[in-house]
């Protein structure tokens, strides 16, 4: 059976640090501030909008969270990013997506000033990530996977990685993220030929594809490192991931559980950024 690297645990850790700073800058009267806009309702916006609140809420980050109707029009909306863009309590601003289809979220990414884009939507983070600049913000799922490898002391230098999915926010931010970590990188995705094939090769193997169980036993390398990012709800609605764990865990070196692995870790990465925000713009 693999080791099981816990979301949680890293989550924990890193929650405590954040807290005893945060606390430090309200000694201060300086109190770290979220702002999260949410347009029309979404159920699973919701949900993580009620998991980033109070993650925040328990290292001593405020949040706001601005809810606007569903047939809020473009420059309406732009209206409220130019102002909490301008608001100086306000240090960090997510906007949930996907938007409204008369918001079109190509206009919206280069208005939210880069300085508070604490989730990698405007261009100018997304170009740090790819350049591997530092001073930006990357996105939090990909750099919660880089804090679970962080705390377990997992070194990606000239790891043959693979990753499954190309998608903005998880594989293609990620696979950048390790190159400057010295990984060696594959990234697959649908078009590629022989999944199993490359996967196999995996020392380390990070699967961001959103398909419930796909990565099966024979698709691992004994000992691999398996950091399994989905989240999916199998037949009988139970949270998966992309892994099949009981299949897996007896191959993998290592291995994230769902829940409990990357997801649990996502959050806290969020409150990382905001402080972290804050603390460039005083
Ligand atoms: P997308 O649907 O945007 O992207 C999925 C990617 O996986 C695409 O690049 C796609 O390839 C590839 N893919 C899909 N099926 C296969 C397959 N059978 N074989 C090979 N490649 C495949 O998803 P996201 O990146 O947004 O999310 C991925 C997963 O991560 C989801 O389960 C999501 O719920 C989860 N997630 C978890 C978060 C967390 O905090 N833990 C946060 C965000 C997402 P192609 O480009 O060719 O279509």
């Amino acid at each position: 059976m693999g080791t099981i690297l816990s979301g949680k645990e890293v989550a924990e850790a890193l929650k405590h640090k954040l807290k005893s700073e945060v606390d430090e800058l309200r000694k201060k009267g300086v109190v770290p501030t979220l702002s999260i806009i949410i347009v029309g309702d979404r159920a699973d916006s919701a949900a993580y909008i009620k998991g980033a609140v109070k993650r925040c809420g328990e290292i001593g980050i405020e949040c706001s969270v601005t809810e606007l109707p569903q047939d809020l029009s473009q420059d309406e909306f732009l209206k409220v990013i130019h102002r909490q863009n301008a608001d100086e309590k306000i240090h960090g601003i997510m906007v949930m997506r996907p938007l409204p289809s008369q918001i079109s979220e190509n206009v919206v990414k280069y208005e939210i000033s880069p300085a508070k884009d604490v989730d990698c939507f405007n261009p100018v983070n997304v170009s740090k990530v790819m350049s591997g600049e530092e001073g930006g913000f990357a996105p939090c799922t990909p750099s919660a996977v880089m804090e679970i490898l962080h705390h377990y002391s997992i070194d990606p230098k000239g790891k043959r990685t693979v990753i499954v999915g190309r998608s903005m926010v998880v594989g293609r931010p990620l696979a950048m993220m390790l190159l400057k970590e010295n990984a060696t990188i594959t990234v697959c995705h649908t078009r590629t030929v022989n999944l199993a094939e490359e996967t196999s090769r995996a020392e380390l193997l990070i699967a961001a594809a959103g398909k419930a169980r796909m990565i099966k036993k024979e698709m691992v390398r004994e000992g691999a490192v398996v950091i399994d990012v989905g989240i999916n709800f199998d037949e009988n609605g139970r949270m998966c991931g992309d892994v099949d764990f009981d299949e897996v865990s007896p191959v993998a070196g290592m291995i994230t559980p769902v829940p409990g692995g990357v997801g649990a870790v996502t959050s806290t990465v969020l409150a990382k950024h905001v402080l972290e925000a804050c603390k460039r713009q005083r």
